[in-house]
C-alpha cells in the first residue's frame, strides 16, 4: 500500500497511535473467511487500516436481501460472485490493496499452506459448520483465527491465537464440533446450527469494529487480553467470558514435522502428483470426493460423478445421491479421501483441493509425511 499519494500521507493519523506500525500492516496477508454483512464491514476496515493483501473467500452470489447490510455491494452487483464484487469496491477505496477474489468454499479456496503464511485469518460466517472447518483448517497449521459472529441485537468474537489456549470448540459438545467430520455436502445440519442468524446493520457495524481491533492488534504483535467476548446491544453488557480446556477438544494438535514441497500444483494431475511422491505413498484429501457408482439398476457406471469445477471458478456442491446417465435411477453418491481412487487424469483441482493445499500422505513402510502444493 502507497501511504503518500497525491493528496499527503493517507495514515499521518494513525501513525499517531501508540504501537501503530504502517509498514507492518502494509506486508500483512489477511485470509477473509466469508464476504456477507460482516465480511464487507470488516474488509473495508482493514483496507481502510492499510493491510496490504486481503484474500476472500466465499462461494455465494451477491443477492437482493444482502444490499441492506453490505457496504461493499451495489445493485448492479446482484448475481456477481461476492469475492468480486467486494474486491473491486476494496480496490476503489484502496488502491494499493492487494485483493485477491476466491470464489468457493473455504477448503476449496485457500489451501493450508496459505492459512499458515497468512498474519491472520478473520472469521465472518455465520453458520456453525463453516466455523468449525475454518477453526480446524487454522488449528492445523496454527494460524492465527479473529472469529466474529453476530446475533441480532449483539454477537460474540472469539481468538484462536496459540495451540495452547483453550479455544471456543472447547466449550461446544462433541456433536457440535463433529460438525465437519463428514464431507460438508452430506454433512447433516449440527445441533444448535439452525441457519444463519438475522442480524440488524447495527450488530454486524458493531462486531465488525470489534474483530478489526482485536485483528489489528494482533498483527501488531500485542493481541487483546480476551479469548471469547460477548457484546450484548440490549443490556449495553460487553463482557469476556472464561473460556476452560477440554481435553477431548481436537483443535489443539497442529501437524508436525518438516513439510515437503513437491512441486505439484492444484491444476495438475492426481497422476502428476502420484508420480512425484514415493512408491506406494498413499495421498489423503482432507473431505471426501466423489467416486463413480454402478447403477444397481442397469449397470452402468457413472464416470464423473459431481464435476465440480463451474465455469466461473466456483465449486458445485455434490449431493449426497447422483443419478444414472442411462436409466435415471437414484444412485446413492459415494465418497472418498484416497486419491488412489481418483482417475489418475484428472486435476486436483477438480476434485476440490485448494492452491498450495497440504496434503497428508500415508507412508508404504507406515507413518505419515507432509506433502504442500505449489
Ligand atoms: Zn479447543
Ligand atoms: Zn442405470
Amino acid at each position: 500500500v502507497t501511504a503518500d499519494g497525491p493528496h499527503g500521507d493517507r495514515f499521518a493519523r494513525s501513525r499517531l497511535i501508540e504501537g501503530w506500525d504502517q509498514d507492518r500492516l502494509a506486508a500483512a496477508t489477511v485470509v477473509i473467511a466469508g464476504v456477507g454483512a460482516l465480511g464487507n464491514e470488516a474488509a473495508k476496515n482493514l483496507v481502510l487500516a492499510g493491510v496490504g493483501r486481503l484474500i476472500l473467500c466465499d462461494p455465494d452470489t451477491v443477492a437482493g436481501s444482502n444490499l441492506s447490510r453490505t457496504v461493499l455491494f451495489t445493485p448492479d452487483d446482484v448475481g456477481r460472485p461476492k469475492t468480486e464484487a467486494a474486491a473491486a469496491a476494496l480496490r476503489r477505496l484502496a488502491p494499493g490493496a492487494r485483493i485477491d477474489p476466491r470464489p468457493a468454499d473455504l477448503a476449496s479456496a485457500v489451501g493450508l499452506g496459505e492459512l499458515a503464511d497468512a498474519d491472520l485469518v478473520l472469521g465472518c460466517l455465520d453458520r456453525l459448520r463453516s466455523r468449525m472447518q475454518l477453526l480446524g483448517r487454522c488449528s492445523l497449521v496454527d494460524a492465527p483465527l479473529v472469529d466474529g459472529g453476530t446475533r441480532p441485537w449483539g454477537g460474540e468474537v472469539r481468538l484462536r491465537l496459540s495451540a495452547d489456549e483453550p479455544c471456543y470448540a472447547c466449550a461446544l459438545t462433541p456433536h457440535q464440533r463433529g460438525a465437519d467430520d463428514l464431507p460438508w455436502s452430506c454433512a447433516e445440519p449440527a445441533e444448535g446450527d439452525t441457519g444463519p442468524a438475522p442480524a440488524a446493520i447495527g450488530s454486524t457495524a458493531l462486531i465488525a469494529s470489534w474483530i478489526t481491533i482485536a485483528a489489528l492488534r494482533t498483527m501488531l504483535g500485542s493481541p487483546p487480553a480476551y479469548r471469547l467476548l460477548a457484546v450484548d446491544g440490549l443490556t449495553g453488557r460487553t463482557a469476556p467470558v472464561d473460556l476452560g480446556r477440554d481435553p477431548s477438544c481436537p483443535h489443539h494438535h497442529p501437524i508436525e514435522g518438516p513439510v515437503e514441497r513437491t512441486g505439484v500444483g492444484r491444476d495438475d494431475t492426481v497422476g502428476a502428483l502420484l508420480a512425484a511422491l514415493p512408491e506406494g505413498a498413499e495421498p489423503l484429501l482432507w473431505s471426501g470426493f466423489p467416486i463413480p457408482v454402478r447403477c444397481r439398476n442397469c449397470g452402468a457406471y457413472d464416470e464423473h460423478p459431481g464435476d465440480r469445477e463451474l465455469t466461473n471458478g466456483a465449486v458445485r456442491p455434490v449431493g449426497p445421491q447422483s443419478v444414472c446417465p442411462r436409466c435415471a435411477t437414484l444412485l446413492r453418491q459415494r465418497f472418498s479421501q484416497r486419491l488412489r481412487d481418483a482417475d489418475q487424469g484428472r486435476s486436483l483441482s477438480a476434485l476440490g483441493v485448494a492452491p498450495q493445499e497440504i496434503l497428508s500422505v500415508r507412508m508404504p513402510e507406515g507413518g505419515y509425511q507432509w506433502h504442500r502444493l505449489t
